[in-house]
């Protein structure tokens, strides 16, 4: 078995065993948190949490892109076209 921590060979103790020492346990959650906050789930789960984000303009850009479906463009443009008539 070969830690994927530090990429040693050791003899593992348990099925459960992953890492060769508690150390590289530890740093492999360390390492797996990392990864939560850099994947999809976990930014998702911090712009639920932080109001910072969606206020910020990388969370406006998103949040329209999400909202703004093609459709919804295109009907705001005729929207506008119409709005734009009625002043003249
Ligand atoms: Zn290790």
């Amino acid at each position: 078995m070969i830690c994927t921590q530090c990429n040693k060979e050791f003899i593992k103790s348990s099925n459960a065993q992953k890492y060769c020492s508690k150390e590289c346990t530890k740093g492999s959650k360390k390492e797996s948190l990392k990864k939560y906050y850099r994947s999809d789930i976990g930014k998702k789960a911090n712009r639920r949490g932080s109001l910072k984000y969606s206020q910020s303009d990388a969370g406006k850009k998103k949040q329209k892109i999400y909202t703004q479906s093609d459709k919804d463009i295109r009907n705001n443009a005729q929207f506008g076209h119409l709005n734009g008539l009625k002043n003249h």
